[in-house]
């Protein structure tokens, strides 16, 4: 992935020393320089730099599958389940979905969930890396399922106040954590669920902690219309107002943004984080991203969360990103398979800040790679001369299956398609057990009977 293009090399090696790539180049050149300790034959796969993930919402994976062909996806589909997600529950789906996605190629994961004991010690007992960011709100638990559409939410100064200093915890204890594997970044959640006072605080402690800030921004026609009715304004032209497009921003979705607001916010030097399943499946809606890149925006990969995607795995989420814009503008020529490759890797590397350490394979980057089996049937015949169709079958044929080796800061976290050093069979059953409970609790709470699931289920359609 070096060089404007994918930076092929055919026939090449390797050199791996503590976490960093040392050397890459020839194979015959690097065998005869170097003395390893063990050597991994890549004969038959492709070598790329680990996929990064942007933004995620790992706990939700306890209840994939509950909340899609649903409107109000917020409110009708997962609030429901927001109000039983108990702790045990929440890190049950935040290890499966972990798994899920390391053995699908992504070495770098940007989590974003409430800082419950525990959450961040996944990422570090797996071993990926991880980009962290605390949900910070001033909702009240468990209202929105409540809430009518329209209404202003019901938000509090003090939880606010309380999950901003959850938020200032979790980053002094977690920022840098794991010989740097773990970073963290802010979260006010959105512009519409915060106050204003809260909002230009998280801009002044990000400012001084040197922290990104990670948001969801015009991410729903409720939130636009949450902002008009609290600022008389939409979300773009509010954040600028108040100081937040800059490129400390991290914006995630512009699911709402008109073309020019995108413009704008790219022109700032904010980026930005793509989810094509995640909104497709919530909103039925193709996000700005492409204008955002045409205006010379960075822009990053995200799968968002397994209840409304329904799968974190970035080798779908290359696929749909070249399938939806293409289809947007009727027009095939549109993000062809080298550059959502690049969005995947180097680009996303670039949108979250890390491009020095990750997204490409170079002499003095972290050892982030993984191997991808191109003897897998949907990955043959592999041409490589005078045709090359190597790339074309990673984003259009692969699923995420063919990764058999993924390694992340010099360490081998899966071989031969298994994680090596976690019990899978022991967080399918614990997710297993925990998702009964959530879905025995949802069914009991009279907050289920406008579900739309629970509707088709009793019309014997699902
Ligand atoms: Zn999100």
């Amino acid at each position: 992935m070096e060089g404007s293009g994918v930076g092929y090399l055919e026939d090449a090696a390797v050199a791996v020393r503590d976490t960093r790539i040392v050397d890459v180049g020839p194979t015959a050149a690097l065998l005869a320089r170097f003395a390893a300790g063990e050597i991994i034959d890549a004969s038959h796969h492709a070598l790329l730099p680990g996929l990064i993930d942007a933004h995620m919402h790992t706990p939700w994976a306890v209840v994939r599958g509950v909340a899609q062909d649903v409107a109000h996806w917020m409110q009708k589909g997962l609030s429901p389940y927001a109000r039983h997600l108990h702790r045990e529950a929440a890190l049950a789906g935040a290890w499966l979905n972990v798994l899920e996605a390391l053995k699908a190629g992504t070495t770098t994961m940007g989590d974003y969930a409430t800082p419950i004991e525990g959450w961040a010690d996944i990422f570090a007992a797996v071993g990926v890396r991880a980009v962290l960011t605390a949900t910070i709100n001033a909702l009240p638990p468990g209202e929105m399922a409540g809430w009518r559409l329209g209404d202003l939410y019901p938000l509090s100064d003090e939880i606010g106040a309380q999950s901003i200093r959850a938020a200032v915890d979790f980053a002094a204890e977690w920022h840098g954590a794991e010989n740097g594997r773990i970073s963290v970044m802010y979260g006010p959640q959105g512009a519409d669920m915060l106050s204003l006072d809260q909002l230009l605080h998280i801009k002044r402690l990000a400012a001084v902690d040197g922290l990104m800030i990670h948001m969801h921004v015009a991410q729903g026609d409720r939130e636009i219309d949450q902002m008009l009715k609290r600022y008389g304004k939409r979300t773009p032209a509010f954040l600028e107002q108040i100081g937040y497009l800059d490129d400390q921003l991290l914006a995630v979705h512009l699911t709402e943004a008109t073309d020019d607001e995108t413009t704008q916010i790219a022109y700032s030097g904010a980026r930005m984080v793509l989810c094509s399943g995640s909104i497709g499946i919530i909103d039925g809606i193709v996000p700005p991203a492409v204008v955002f890149r045409s205006a010379g925006g960075m822009v990053a990969l995200g799968s968002d969360q397994a209840a409304g995607n329904n799968c974190n795995n970035i080798f779908n989420e290359m696929k749909l990103t070249a399938l939806f814009n293409k289809i947007k503008y009727r027009d095939p020529t549109v993000l062809p398979a080298w550059e959502v490759l690049r969005m995947a890797t180097i680009e996303g590397a670039q949108a979250l800040g890390m491009a020095d350490d990750i997204g490409s394979i170079r002499t003095g980057k972290k050892a982030d790679l993984i191997l991808v089996d191109l003897n897998a049937l949907n990955l043959m015949p592999v041409l490589t001369e005078p045709i090359r169709n190597i790339v074309p079958n990673l984003v259009y044929a692969a699923s995420g299956h063919e990764v058999d080796l993924v390694m992340v800061d010099g360490r081998i976290l899966v071989r031969d398609g298994k994680v090596i050093h976690i019990d899978e069979d022991a967080v399918r059953a614990e997710v297993q057990q925990r998702a009964q409970e959530v879905a025995a609790a949802v069914k009991r709470d009279p907050q289920h009977h406008d579900m739309a699931l629970l509707q088709a289920m009793e019309a014997g359609r699902l």
